[in-house]
């Protein structure tokens, strides 16, 4: 305490920076808790509920947290069962959802349940693959053309070199773009069970330096990532050519099964779809056409140490229904599901249980396996969001769900009755 005390006084002196205390106290965990005690003294907060976790700094400290000061808790809830009728998820599955918006767990479980009681969800990886693009200058389009040609005649060098930086990181294509004298390389990418964008960046460097070192005209590398990847962005290139997961799930509702279970008719649910979900979206100049995916995406990869950044690009899709005579086919297609069961924050404690209640956690057998496993298994789930929230706009039960589960009505209810 004593040493803390005095680090306490220097940071006030301004002798020392929040930053430098891991070095200085020898302990992430230590540091953590100089951080709070400074930071409660000066700003008069309580930083009680922060401090109140089971990770341990020792062990996600350099990897996946810099100057930490403790956690923020969210609720998880649990779906399912799901039935899934993938190449990779065969069965029934629960499913955790880490949100405080009340009213989403039991709007995909109504989905869910719907979707289970119609045979469950069809679904199918189309394409599977991680994509960094570096941005490579040249003095014209005709040098340009030229690395272009280069790159082409030297793909298998440049191949063997990503076997020096990873085991289970493979390049499978590149794919030139060229502006001026400008040229983006987007590189294609197995990465096994690992989102990937590490091993890709890692390995997409080694690329660029044996580029730059051996091609005999004039080139260098402006940025490893030119942003025709694209990572953490709005970008219809994902929605367009896939990154990471392209997946499509889809579902044949029985009519008894809308009706029964969602409250609306095949006919119902399809118009709004129509006019909702696609026509709106085309109004809005929207480049994703759905009713709520990032909902499900958001709270799945909360849940499971995915990149929370990574919703962007991972939550663009299409909602597609057709009338199937008196029934509804429903599919959801995202082109650009970026997850892993290995890497980033699948490795801490809450996150890895939560990617083991769908059986997906860690390294699959062979490597590859338990990531396409999880992603048909979101897509599903996806897909039974998207059936329930379109059926309940179908049905005009949006605004009273929330007002039962959102605000709180339900309980107050049930206190009510308890006081009568
Ligand atoms: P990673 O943890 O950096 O790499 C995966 C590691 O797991 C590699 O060391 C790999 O070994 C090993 N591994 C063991 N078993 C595996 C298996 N079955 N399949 C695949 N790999 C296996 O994870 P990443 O997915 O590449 O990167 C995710 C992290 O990148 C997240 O923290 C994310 O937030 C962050 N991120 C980085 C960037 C960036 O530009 N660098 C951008 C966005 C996000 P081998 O490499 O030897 O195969």
């Amino acid at each position: 305490m004593e040493k803390i005390d005095e680090v306490l006084e220097r940071i006030e002196k301004g002798e020392l920076s929040l930053s430098r205390l891991e070095k200085e106290l020898g302990s992430p965990n230590l540091a953590a808790l100089a951080r709070r005690a400074y930071l409660e003294k000066t700003l008069g907060v309580s930083l009680s509920a922060i401090a109140s976790t089971i990770l341990d700094f020792e062990e996600l400290y350099g990897r996946n947290i810099e100057n930490p000061i403790g956690a923020v808790q969210i609720p998880v809830g649990i779906v399912g069962p799901l039935r899934v009728n993938g190449e990779y998820a065969r069965g029934d599955f629960y499913v955790p959802l880490a949100t405080t918006e009340g009213a989403l767990v039991a709007s995909v479980n109504r989905g869910v349940k719907a979707v289970t009681q119609s045979g469950g969800a069809t679904v199918r990886i189309v394409k599977d693959h991680m994509t960094r693009a570096p941005l490579l200058w040249t003095p014209s389009i005709v040098e340009a053309l030229k690395l272009e040609e280069w790159i082409r005649e030297h793909q298998e060098e440049l191949k063997a070199r990503v076997g020096e930086v990873t085991r289970h990181g493979r390049l499978v294509e590149i794919q030139p773009f060229t502006i001026g004298n400008l040229l983006w390389i987007r590189l294609y990418y197995k990465t096994g069970d690992a989102m990937g964008m590490n091993m890709a960046t890692i390995a997409s460097d080694r690329i660029c330096k044996h580029i730059t070192e051996n091609y005999p005209g004039e080139a260098s590398c402006v940025a490893l990532s030119g942003n025709m990847c694209s990572d953490k962005k709005p970008a219809i290139i994902n929605r367009l050519l896939g990154r990471g997961k392209y997946v499509v799930a889809e579902a044949l509702i029985p009519r008894r099964v809308a009706e029964k279970v969602l409250k609306a008719s095949p006919e119902a649910i399809d118009y709004v779809n129509r006019a909702k979900n696609l026509l709106g979206s085309a109004a809005a100049g929207s480049p994703s056409y759905n009713a709520h995916i990032a909902n499900i995406v958001a709270a799945v990869f909360l849940a499971t140490g995915q990149d929370e950044a990574q919703v962007v690009e991972s939550s663009m899709g299409f909602t597609w229904t057709e009338l199937r005579g008196e029934d509804l086919y429903i599919s959801v297609t995202l082109p650009s599901l970026e997850v892993g069961t290995v890497g980033g924050g699948t490795r801490l404690p809450t996150q890895r249980e939560a990617l083991s209640i769908m059986g997906v956690a860690g390294g699959g057998d062979p490597p590859g396996v338990n990531a396409l496993k999880f992603a048909e298994i979101l897509a599903a789930t996806v897909l039974a969001g998207e059936l329930n929230l379109t059926a309940a706009i179908a049905a005009g039960h949006l605004a009273s769900a929330h007002i039962q589960y959102g605000r709180g009505a339900a309980k107050q209810r049930k206190e009510a009755r308890q006081e009568h």
